[in-house]
């Protein structure tokens, strides 16, 4: 398998980092850090203006070409460079549950707007008694003629307060566990819906949202009723596929610029030091082995193959990764290391700092550890349960 980035890729590389420069403003980057919201309206609009919001959408939708490892390479400079794109994730994962399971009118009103940057779309499937066993979802959703009354509360709905729509998985049907949830597109702007602000340790802000007879029109159910799991399962497939390799590309190169300036004993560079360059060498490892196990699951979606073992893999390894790297990151820079970012003296801006805290939840969101481990034994190893 061959997955070096070719000149198509390199070009694409070239043309994101143009766009960033631009685009990704210190203003921005500061308002991004202080409000703990990983989305901006004018960012993304911008993203459209440039043609990199719908990369790899079919052009009848008014998407761009793109292979999904040339596609790994704008993700990569996205995520290295913290790009508020967050919002755009879980907007486009939830258009393409509609491309696959929505009706032509949902398609029609949602995806051409996905594309161009109109519309944020949240995600309502964690519970605060569930999170990994979603299909325990109690969030109820009961017929009312046309419509559908909602009752329940959702825990972590990252950019509720700010999101057009929620995609809420809802439970329709109590006497079958699976077969008994169904997913709406559901309008947040309405009385019955209070979302409340969730600080994580990270500094990003998500939310608990509160369903209070809140009303969806039968229009907006995407799929079967008691038809959501399977619903989820090509969403939720994709969740499992992310990635912290351009993150960890992100911490090297923080500790990496903070080595060649720091002085040492008798003034030498820290980077001279052997422990330094050996941390740096193992930062630098792992980092390779993170983004080649996301290149490797991005070009099995090339060849047409599903990476149902392989895209938790690259998320369990990067995550992991991540957190051992901005751990040894931090001990390396000493007591020098806590000052946050805007704080006076803070090294390299506080980066190493924030990777530590941001690690943290790396290893929780988009399907736990446990739970990547447990696919990868099932569906990889093929052991039983
Ligand atoms: C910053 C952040 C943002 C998030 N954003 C969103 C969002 O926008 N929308 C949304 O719906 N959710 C979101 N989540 C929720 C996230 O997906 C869940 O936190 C995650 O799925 C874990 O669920 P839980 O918190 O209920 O933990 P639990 O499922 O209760 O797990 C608790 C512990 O038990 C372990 N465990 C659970 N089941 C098993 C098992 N079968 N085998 C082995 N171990 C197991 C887990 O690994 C974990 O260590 C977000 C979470 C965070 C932290």
């Amino acid at each position: 398998m061959d997955f070096r980035i070719g000149e198509r890729g390199e070009a694409l590389r070239a043309e994101v980092r143009a766009f960033l420069r631009e685009h990704l403003t210190e203003e921005l980057a500061e308002r991004c850090h202080r409000t703990g919201v990983a989305h901006d309206d004018g960012f993304v609009r911008a993203m459209h203006e440039a043609g990199l919001l719908a990369l790899g959408w079919p052009e009848e939708w008014g998407g761009r070409p793109c292979d999904p490892l040339d596609r790994c390479v704008v993700e990569e400079e996205l995520s290295k460079a913290e790009a508020p794109t967050y919002g755009v994730s879980t907007t486009h994962m939830v258009a393409r549950a509609i491309l696959h399971a929505g009706t032509d009118r949902q398609r029609a009103e949602i995806i051409p707007r996905a594309l161009r940057g109109e519309v944020l779309i949240v995600l309502g499937f964690t519970e605060p008694e569930c999170g990994s066993d979603l299909a325990a979802a109690r969030t109820r959703a009961v017929r009312d003629g046309d419509e559908w009354v909602v009752n329940g509360s959702k825990m972590f709905t990252t950019n509720a307060h700010i999101g057009d729509h929620v995609f809420l998985l809802a439970r329709t049907d109590t006497s079958s566990k699976h077969g008994g949830l169904t997913v709406f597109l559901v309008p947040l702007d309405q009385p019955g819906i209070e979302v409340q602000a969730v600080r994580t340790i990270s500094g990003e802000r998500t939310n608990i949202t509160y369903y209070r007879d809140a009303r969806v029109h039968d229009d907006w159910r995407i799929g079967e009723v008691n038809g959501g799991w399977r619903v989820l399962g090509e969403a939720l497939q994709e969740e499992h596929s992310t990635g912290f390799g351009a993150s960890m590309l992100g911490l090297l190169e923080a500790a990496e610029g903070w080595a060649r300036t720091a002085r040492g004993g008798a003034g030498r560079p820290r980077i001279d030091d052997p422990d330094v360059r050996e941390r740096l060498g193992r930062c630098a490892a792992e980092t390779e082995v993170s983004l080649l196990l996301q290149r490797r699951a991005a070009a099995m979606a090339q060849r047409g193959d599903t990476p149902v073992a392989e895209g938790p893999m690259a998320k369990l390894f990067s995550s992991e990764a991540l957190t051992r790297a901005a751990e040894d990151m931090f001990d390396l820079l000493g007591p020098d290391a806590v000052r946050s970012r805007f704080t006076p003296g803070a090294p390299e801006e506080g980066r190493v700092e924030h990777a530590l805290r941001f690690s943290l939840g790396t290893t929780i969101y988009g399907g736990t550890s446990e739970i990547q481990r447990g696919i990868i034994a099932r569906r990889g190893l093929g052991l039983p349960r």
